[in-house]
């Protein structure tokens, strides 16, 4: 299996999984670039995974189910272009041989789902797959436009308790701008500062910082720390009555929406 980051817009990552001449693409925002990388590696599209509403992720899929004929998946909750096949949380989709558990993660949109692979063997190594389109990115979260700070949190919480080794596919390229804001939460995280350091001289030349792994995000998301002391120490300069979890987690996206 090969995975390959197809992008798309100004930072939107169409992410292309293929083996033996058949592929699947997540949330393809635009579907020329899909017909683009189809055609020069002689592939089939066999399937589309979708895990929420937002136009950057479904615009291609009209186009790209007429030209290929492939299957679309989604969540069972949003208005998606129809025909969809319609899954949550618990159930699995099986493409390209590999099978992939929903996960419901609610805060982004309220439907959105996101798609696990325990093992997955591609790129030249087996560990788990996660693509989770605007829930998590390296180093921050999604904007909470449909759902709760609760939903976000608990979304986040159910992703974080994946192995560590699992490679996470986002679907932005945020990583600097989100590196930044964590930075400003915490100051003196060595591993924050250092993962900063290898993303500038990745984006220096071009190159995505993606995937990323739940072990790294552990290590300097912010949003994944919303319980650490350093975290919550900063929060509370902004909001000194923030008391609970969901208050603080609350206060830090909250924190994020203004930061400049
Ligand atoms: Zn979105």
């Amino acid at each position: 299996m090969n995975w390959t980051a197809l992008p798309a817009f100004s930072d939107n990552y169409i992410w292309m999984l293929d083996v033996q001449g058949l592929a699947l693409v997540v949330d393809p925002g635009d579907a020329e670039v899909v017909l683009a990388a189809l055609a020069e590696r002689q592939l089939t599209l066999q399937a589309i995974l979708l895990t929420h509403h937002h136009a950057d992720h479904t615009g291609g899929v009209a186009a790209l189910r007429q030209v290929t004929g492939c299957t679309v998946y989604g969540p069972a909750f949003e208005v998606l272009p129809e025909p969809v096949q319609r899954l949550s949380g618990g159930q699995c989709v099986t493409a390209l041989g590999a099978e992939f558990e929903v996960i419901d993660v609610p805060g982004h949109t309220a439907g959105h789902i996101a798609y696990y692979c325990k093992s997955l063997p591609a790129n030249g190594s087996a560990a788990g797959v996660l693509f989770c389109g605007d829930t998590l990115f390296s180093g921050g979260c999604g904007r909470l436009f449909e759902g709760t700070p609760a939903q976000m949190l608990a979304s986040l919480d159910a992703l974080a308790a994946l192995p560590s080794d699992t490679r996470v596919f986002c679907t932005h390229e945020y990583t600097l701008s989100n590196l930044r804001f964590a930075r400003a939460v915490e100051p003196d995280n060595t591993d924050l500062q250092a993962y900063e350091a290898h993303c500038q001289a990745l984006r220096a030349r071009l190159a995505n910082t993606l995937p990323s792994s739940i072990g790294q995000e552990l290590k300097i998301n912010p949003f994944l720390r919303s319980r650490s002391p350093a975290v919550r120490q900063s929060v509370l300069q902004i909001k000194p009555q923030a008391s609970s979890e969901v208050e603080y987690f609350a206060a830090l996206r909250e924190w994020k929406n203004t930061f400049q």
